[in-house]
């Protein structure tokens, strides 16, 4: 008897079609799962591979060369790909909105986005970095080899790492 492919039934939103996603959907184009319809939303139809970078910088690629073509991609995994920018989830209602757009719908999403540099323009980034009552106190290590120092240059940063 001949297979029938399942209706797809499920479906899972990426968000971002840079590094993280592009794996995913490598991976989704060998092993996929039955039933589920995958979406993929970016804003252009390419998205630059941050680690050919340096080897741009030195010469050995050019720009062209560091962008995976989303299109080709996402047809090899049988995803749909939708060229836009998500501004909004929803996970209570389960959507993801596309600025100048509607909604679409989602069972699993899945946010990659990547970084930016538009850091200065977040709330408190100008702010001196203080620790304050209200930021928990860096617990007492004893010192170690690894930190030989102990704990006293160790700051905790709201929203971040430890600074030393
Ligand atoms: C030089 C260099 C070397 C690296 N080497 C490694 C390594 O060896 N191993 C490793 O694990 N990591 C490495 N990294 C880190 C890795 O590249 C990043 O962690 C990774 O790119 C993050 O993946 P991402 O998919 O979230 O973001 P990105 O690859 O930056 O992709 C984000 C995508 O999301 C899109 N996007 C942005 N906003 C929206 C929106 N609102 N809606 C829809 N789409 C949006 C962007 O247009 C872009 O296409 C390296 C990074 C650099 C710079």
């Amino acid at each position: 008897m001949m297979d029938m492919p399942l209706p797809l039934t499920r479906d899972l939103v990426l968000i971002g079609g840079g590094h993280a996603h592009a794996l995913v959907l490598r991976m989704w184009a060998m092993q996929p799962v039955a039933g589920t319809r995958v979406t993929l939303i970016n804003p252009g139809p390419t998205a630059p591979y941050s680690g050919m970078l340096p080897g741009h910088i030195a010469g050995h690629y050019t720009r062209e060369a560091l962008d995976i073509d989303l299109v080709k991609l996402a047809r090899f995994a049988g995803a749909r790909l939708i060229l836009g920018e998500a501004n909004r989830v929803d996970p209570v209602a389960k959507t993801v909105t596309l600025a100048g757009r509607g909604e679409i719908g989602y069972d699993v999403a899945s946010i990659d986005v990547g970084i930016h540099t538009e850091m200065p323009g977040l709330p408190g980034f100008a702010e001196p970095r203080s620790t304050s009552a209200s930021t928990p106190k860096c617990p007492a290590f004893p010192a170690s080899p690894r930190m030989p120092w102990g704990p006293s240059r160790l700051t905790p940063t709201p929203g971040g790492g430890a600074i030393f």
